[in-house]
């Protein structure tokens, strides 16, 4: 089932989003040698460091054109050229990923334009970045929108034609640091040459340092960027994904290398579908590691769906995410009943159905565009048993007295978030026993004895 809940009201209460150019951020952050640089003022830079902070609890720097009132009348050109050469020079960066805020937005101040004159002013000069603008004004999207926007401006503006190779390129959208780690594995026991954009693995998880770095080490080599129109295929994780917004389509259509596009590898089918093309792709059988998984993985399932057949959940956050979790946790025997998401692409329903379908006796009722007032409007008929999705929802889980599964981003109230797996059969089986163990947590909770053989 699938519908917009008729809007009574213009306001949103706590939106189950975030910022757009906070996803951009993010992105530009996992490109090796990056600054993000937000066209804007100071308060969006402060919001999104607090926000990236508390999640990854790694330093993050954005650097800001900090525009004040008087540049809303007359623009903001003059701050962003000085802005961009105070970065160039303090940081010494490979590239500034410029993302425009709802401000610059607005008053429509034209960063191409800018950054034109910039260019032209410093021709000549030694040791200037490369620029990368995209535009994210957030009051027209989500912060995974804006994270793609951002990975499809870096391949529009930095890919090059040239002698085919055999590499393939992935471009997984925004997953855990341990995700990113996973998926590098697994492309190397494929045998797989691979470029994957972007690459938060270490850039948002690296290892403490002794003196504050400015640029951490990591990301995607620019030089891999650059030679992305070569490669031999990519991989795009997105079913909900416009191909408008795409990397992977902008490389199909100016560079001729074939898309393939995957939902998120979650659970056992999405997870199967991945390794098959990989397989296919690298032309190897899949390696036995992941045949081992993947028993463990169905015995785990045996061994713990007593605990959590026939559970409720309500699940939200990003649109992919939601589809891959209501897949994972069709798969283990919970009724999703509700799955909301602050996104929306049109594409959420029909996905959630097109992969459920087979598995659910009952669709789950699913809304795009949602706020936390809704879902918690809904929350109290639905009667769950189980909430999943990342900290926002924590005053729902207390008000009802349910658990709260933390997955995706931002993580504010606990540690570890960056670690957390969600992809390929290691992510089910960490999930999997998340999910179970809150329930079994939970009855223990309710019960007048407390732990007893259940
Ligand atoms: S004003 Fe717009 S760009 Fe700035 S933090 Fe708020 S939503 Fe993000």
């Amino acid at each position: 089932m699938s519908k917009n809940p008729p809007p009574n009201y213009i306001s949103t209460t706590n939106a189950c989003k975030l910022c757009k150019p906070l996803g951009a951020c993010l992105a530009f952050k996992g490109i090796e040698g990056t600054v993000p640089y937000l066209h804007g003022c100071q308060g969006c830079a402060t919001y999104m460091r607090r926000y990236i902070i508390s999640h990854y609890n790694e330093p993050i720097d954005i650097a800001s054109s900090s525009l004040s009132e008087k540049h809303a009348v007359y623009g903001g050109g003059p701050n962003l050229k000085q802005g961009l050469t105070n970065v160039a020079e303090k940081y010494r960066p490979a590239m500034i990923g410029i993302a425009t805020t709802c401000l610059t937005e607005t008053i429509g101040d034209d960063v191409p334009m800018y950054l034109r004159e910039f260019q032209r002013d410093t021709a000549g000069s030694e040791g200037l970045p490369k620029f990368i603008h995209v535009s994210t004004p957030s009051y027209s999207g989500t912060h995974m929108e804006g994270f793609h926007a951002a990975v499809k401006s870096v391949v529009e503006q930095l890919a090059e034609s040239g002698p085919k190779t055999e590499t393939i390129n992935l471009m997984p959208g925004f997953v855990s640091s341990a995700d990113y780690r996973l998926l590098q594995e697994i492309l190397d026991d494929f045998g797989l040459d691979w470029t994957m954009l972007p690459d938060l693995s270490t850039t948002m998880d690296g290892p403490i340092f002794k003196e504050y770095v400015k640029v951490p080490a990591g990301g995607t080599p620019l030089e891999r960027i650059e030679s992305m129109g070569r490669s031999r295929l990519s991989i795009e994780f997105g079913h909900t994904l416009a191909d408008s917004n795409s990397g992977a389509r902008v490389l199909e259509k100016k560079f001729q290398v074939p898309c393939h596009r995957l939902g998120l590898p979650m659970g056992i089918e999405e997870t199967d579908r991945f390794l098959a093309l990989l397989a296919e792709i690298s032309g190897r059988t899949v390696p036995e590691k992941y045949v081992h998984q993947r028993g463990r993985l169905v015995d785990a399932y045996v061994d713990g769906h007593k605990y959590i057949f026939g559970k409720r959940a309500i699940v939200y956050g990003e649109e992919d995410l939601v589809a891959g979790l209501t897949v994972f946790l069709a798969e283990i025997g919970i009724q999703p009943v509700l799955c909301a998401s602050g996104g929306s692409s049109g594409k959420l329903a029909r996905t959630i159905e097109k992969l459920t379908g087979d598995i659910l006796l009952e669709q789950p009722q699913v809304f795009e565009n949602m706020d936390f007032f809704d879902i918690g409007e809904m929350a109290g008929s639905l009667k769950p048993d189980l909430i999943i999705g990342h900290s926002k929802g924590y005053p729902l889980a207390r008000k009802l007295a349910i658990p709260l599964v933390r997955v995706g981003f931002p993580i504010h109230d606990r540690v570890g978030g960056q670690r957390i797996l969600h992809l390929g059969y290691q992510g089910a089986q960490q999930l999997f026993d998340t999910v179970t163990n809150a329930m079994i947590g939970a009855k223990q909770d309710a019960s007048d004895v407390g732990y007893a053989y259940m």
